[in-house]
């Protein structure tokens, strides 16, 4: 069992400590990495944003410029036409004379001004606004309004004005329109009104985009009043140039506002779709014109951020890689554990079952509620039933000795009541053969909680073979200890026998009031009759004389022992002096009666005793306890016989006065009291 605690205790040890750490480090690490791409997104963010502000800022400037320059182009252009004084002096005197040939040569030149400097039209205008000449012919009609007011200017500051991006009823477009004034000398000949057609020339502009954005787009955009009016088509919503128009309070963060209210470089805003852009804005130099361009974010940052999802998503597959490796490390290091620990908890369950089979110790829990007990393999087969581990109260009690049972019962209930370690042997019936055996059961009573039932666990033992062996042994040690008290030589009782039969008689006869007796009896002449017939028959004569003294002894509680060599003692419980001399007498007889030769005596022919009685009455010794008595008793009884021997031997001498006087001259010397160990 302490192998097992301890082999389950090395398991129970904590795993080195790198093991628990490693999901914590690879959380530090996902973490960390984690983080560090975040940090790498947002610079990246910053730079692409930068990028793409950048570009947006170039597309804006090439664009802004093209726009610069196609508008000084075109005054150049007109400033040219202002300046030519042959064409003054044609127009002057085309004016004066009509001639054909003037005309021709005039419109001429207002066709090279068509096909060449691709115009769509070109009209020579006189000061009034009157159209005069187109390159097809003559031409009649009136300059429109925003032209007849060009013209008035272009005559006052003489140089060519310019008439802003409008649609005009004559042309189904959008025009940009030039006066360029002429002069004979100083006086005012009229002008020429150059059209431009913004579709051909000026829109594609603002059409060239370095990238494939589907979103990219600039606007042309110039306030009109309290509005900022698009003069470009919006790319985005297919409509015409001038149809967008937005009122300057109502759409704050529209780019084309923003810029109409003096934004200037990149800014986001939300456009006229209700689009997150980027855009930048510019002016136009020297015109009311402002150039804005713009891209939806979305669009803008929708590759960057592709990139970037691409770039986290390799990452957490990365992480995801990592986490699973070290999960299925650790699956397959627990599995390993668990299989290592199954392996060693079935060997133990084995040495177990096998330690429970050579100690016959089967274990058990008993359910108070259930009233049943759940057993080991081994404590079913020491009750002799099946192997499936399941006992109830009634089984059980039936399987009890009868002469037991209610005992055994009640020995379960009183530590069952008291809490109290059961330890208790008794027999039972094995339930397969109704063999009877000995059983020893320990048990102890717990309970983990009050709503719990409570429940004993316990071993159960098979010891018959043990209780047989006890068995055995007492008995053996009850005739060991009744060889203590025997004589070997004679059978008959020893010195130690003796002398504790006189201490118990000794309070008996007191509690009775009765006397005890004693009688010493010595062989005469014993050494002789070893000397002559040898010692295995003075042996023999021993065993001959105890087999007649006791033969002859047959009251209840009289005891003959053998008190030393040849010397014999008899206790007589109840025999007061002359009941006790009788005896002796009878015993002197028996004993001659055996006609036992010995031919080395030298007071008979055959093997005789010599006697010392005495009695003593507990009413004369009133005070004298056991042990004391016992000494009295020997002491007189010797006295009596060393008179017997001195008197000559073959007699049997009563104790008195007499023999007090004639044996001990120089005063009484108490015997040594006889203790076991002596013997
Ligand atoms: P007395 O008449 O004065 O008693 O003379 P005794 O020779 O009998 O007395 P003593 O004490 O001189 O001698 C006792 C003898 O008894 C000595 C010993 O050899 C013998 N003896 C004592 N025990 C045994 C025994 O167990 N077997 C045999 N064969 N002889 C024994
Ligand atoms: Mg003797
Ligand atoms: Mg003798």
């Amino acid at each position: 069992m302490q192998m097992l605690t301890t082999l389950l205790r090395q398991h129970a040890r904590p795993r080195p400590r790198v093991w628990w750490l490693l999901p914590l480090v690879a959380l530090l690490l996902l973490g960390s990495i984690g983080w560090g791409a975040h940090r790498i997104y947002q610079e990246r963010e910053l730079r692409y944003r930068h990028q793409i502000e950048g570009g947006l800022h170039a597309v804006n400037l090439l664009q802004m410029r093209g726009l610069a320059d196609w508008r000084a182009r075109r005054m150049a252009e007109a400033a040219a036409l202002t300046q030519d004084g042959l064409l003054a002096r044609a127009v002057a005197q085309w004016r004066k004379t009509a001639a054909p040939e003037r005309e021709a040569l005039l419109r001429e030149r207002l066709l090279i001004l068509v096909e060449q400097a691709r115009y769509t039209a070109a009209y020579l205008v006189d000061v009034q606004g009157r159209l005069l000449l187109q390159p097809q012919g003559t031409a009649a009609g009136l300059l429109p309004a925003p032209e007849q007011q060009a013209l008035q200017q272009a005559l006052v500051q003489a140089q060519p004005v310019v008439v802003e991006l409008r649609r005009d009823p004559a042309f189904a477009f959008e025009i940009y329109g030039l006066l360029a004034p002429l002069f004979d000398g100083d006086r005012p000949l009229g002008a020429v009104w150059l059209v431009v057609d913004a579709r051909t020339t000026l829109y594609p502009l603002l059409q060239t985009w370095p990238s494939h954005s589907p979103s990219a787009e600039s606007v042309l955009v110039r306030r009109q009043g309290d509005a900022a009016v698009a003069l470009s088509p919006l790319r985005l919503r297919g409509e015409e140039p001038t149809a967008l128009q937005l009122p300057l309070a109502q759409h704050r963060r529209d780019p084309l506002v923003q810029a109409v209210e003096g934004v200037r470089g990149a800014f986001y805003a939300s456009d006229y779709r209700e689009q997150e852009v980027l855009a930048v804005a510019s002016a136009v130099p020297d015109s009311p014109w402002l150039l804005v361009s713009k891209v939806d974010v979305a669009d803008a940052f929708s590759e960057a951020q592709r990139r970037e999802w691409l770039g986290l998503g390799l990452l957490a597959s990365l992480g995801l890689l990592l986490l699973g490796c070290i999960a299925m490390l650790w699956q397959w290091r627990a599995w390993q554990r668990e299989r290592a620990l199954k392996g060693e908890l079935e060997r133990n369950l084995r040495w177990l079952d096998n330690a429970q089979k050579a100690a016959a110790v089967g274990y058990f829990t008993y359910d108070t509620r259930r009233e049943t007990f759940v057993m080991s393999r081994m404590a079913s087969a020491i009750f002799g039933l099946p192997a499936d581990g399941r006992m109830t109260l009634r089984q059980w009690m039936g399987l009890l000795h009868p002469d037991e049972g209610a005992q055994v019962l009640q020995i379960h209930g009183r530590a069952m009541t008291e809490r109290t370690p059961l330890r208790t042997q008794y027999r039972i019936r094995r339930a397969n053969d109704r063999q009877e055996r000995w059983v020893e059961v320990w048990g102890e009573y717990s309970q983990a909680s009050a709503a719990e039932p409570s429940r004993m666990t316990g071993t159960v033992q098979d010891i018959t073979e043990r209780r047989h062996t006890e068995e055995q042994l007492s008995r053996y040690r009850a005739a060991l200890e009744a060889q203590v008290r025997l004589d070997p030589l004679t059978q008959v009782a020893n010195r130690l026998a003796l002398h504790e039969a006189v201490t118990h008689e000794w309070s008996r006869a007191q509690r009775e009031g009765t006397p005890l007796a004693m009688v010493m009896m010595d062989v005469d002449h014993f050494k002789a009759y070893n000397d002559y017939y040898g010692h295995v028959a003075g042996d023999q004569c021993l065993r001959r004389v105890a087999e007649a003294l006791s033969a002859l002894l047959g009251r209840a509680g009289d005891l003959l022992a053998r008190y030393g060599g040849e010397e014999f003692a008899v206790l007589l419980p109840g025999a007061d002096v002359p009941a006790a001399m009788a005896v002796a007498l009878r015993l002197q007889d028996q004993v001659r009666a055996l006609a036992l030769e010995h031919r080395g005596s030298a007071c008979s022919g055959i093997v005789t005793l010599s006697m010392g009685v005495t009695s003593l009455h507990p009413q004369q010794h009133a005070d004298v306890a056991g042990q004391e008595a016992a000494q009295i008793l020997f002491q007189q009884a010797d006295a009596a016989l060393y008179t017997a021997k001195q008197t000559g031997r073959n007699r049997v001498v009563l104790y008195g006065a007499d023999c007090m006087a004639a044996l001990h001259p120089s005063g009484w010397t108490p015997l040594t009291p006889i203790e076991p160990h002596d013997l």
